[in-house]
């Protein structure tokens, strides 16, 4: 079980960042991994922050999360060897950091600008080029730092996103728990309630989450920080990820320009909890309040594709078994499940 040793997150954190550098022992070198945007948003501040305190920091820009510029930031690394490597920047950014990091044998510390998804926290990574659409184990950051005056001032959607990647916990469990009845997997009682935690509390607090407030932001990182460890604790993704993210994954596969991963896991949450007959309306009401889609319509993809996707979904990652083993959608049943929850009209 690898668990991170500093998560700091609140307002100006990103001041601390010296000294948890410091604290974690790294006092030499870092390499900054961050992107075109988030360079201007935080990217500079940490570099200077950094440099202040004498250490000898190199950066690099990278567009996107493919193999290419993980193999870029691996080379990078080879060349200057620093002590550690940041990821500054949204899920994408993150990921290159995470798993260039990973594959030479570094730490890395995770500096996010957006709340987007659990990624920030967790120990897997998505990349685009890999042979499967889905995440791959890296490494636990060994430090968070989320400092909400910057990440407030990020798209507010990119917030909404985050919060769909949460409530979409309240069928991932359910899922993970399945696989431990029909499968035998293992499964961890105290992984699956802490993700399960964090979808209650987005639910609860929903009202708090919107534009401009950096109280309603601090509780969706929190959250987000805590289903990161929970699939650390678990060792996999499986507490955090389950049918409804095979929906979002085969979506991706129908339609390249889609929603945001954590809005289609929040649309995949409501149809596949309403497969376990749970509460899927209430999804949907903590969706509504956060200003996260819940149609194909708000994801911007065809109402086809939701379909498609739906009966795609099970053969994504066959190893993963979740309700969508158990119910088989074909055509007419996806169609029908997606009508009836709204999703399609
Ligand atoms: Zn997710």
């Amino acid at each position: 079980m690898q668990l991170p040793r500093e998560v700091v997150v609140g307002h100006q954190t990103l001041l601390l960042l010296g000294d948890i550098c410091k604290k974690l022992g790294f006092s030499e070198s870092a390499l900054v991994v961050t992107g075109p945007d988030t360079q201007d948003i935080a990217g500079k501040n940490v570099i200077d922050l950094l440099s202040d305190k004498g250490m000898d920091i190199d950066y690099i820009v990278v567009q996107s999360s493919t193999l290419q510029e993980v193999g870029d930031v691996e080379q990078r690394i080879k060349e200057t060897k620093p002590e550690i490597v940041l990821g500054v920047g949204g899920g994408t950014k993150i990921d290159v950091a995470k798993l260039s990091s990973t594959r030479q044998g570094l730490p890395f510390i995770s500096v996010p600008t957006n709340a987007s998804h659990d990624g920030i926290a967790s120990p897997v990574a998505a990349v685009k080029g890999l042979d499967k659409p889905y995440s791959v184990m890296a490494q636990s950051p060994m430090a968070i730092v989320a400092d909400t005056d910057v990440i407030v001032r990020s798209d507010y959607r990119f917030t909404a996103s985050g919060c769909g990647d949460l409530v979409s916990k309240f069928t991932s469990v359910r899922d993970w728990e399945l696989a431990y009845k029909v499968k035998n997997e293992y499964y961890g009682e105290y992984a699956a309630s802490l993700a399960l935690m964090s979808a209650r509390l987005v639910t609860k607090n929903a009202d708090l989450i919107k534009p401009g407030s950096e109280e309603g932001l601090r509780l969706v990182l929190e959250a987000l920080i805590s289903c990161g460890v929970a699939m650390s604790i678990a060792g996999s993704s499986k507490p955090c990820s389950g049918s409804e993210h095979l929906f979002s994954h085969s979506l991706d596969v129908v339609e390249s320009n889609g929603g945001l991963h954590g809005q289609q896991c929040g649309v995949g949450a409501i149809m596949m909890a309403y497969l376990y007959d749970i509460d899927w309306k209430g999804i949907k009401d903590t969706l509504q309040k956060t200003g996260c889609p819940t149609t194909a319509e708000g994801l911007g993809v065809k109402p086809e594709s939701v379909v498609k996707a739906l009966v795609q979904s099970c053969s994504i990652r066959p190893e993963r078994y979740t309700i969508l083993d158990t119910k088989e959608l074909d055509y007419e049943s996806a169609k029908k499940l997606a009508k009836v929850t709204g999703v399609i009209p």
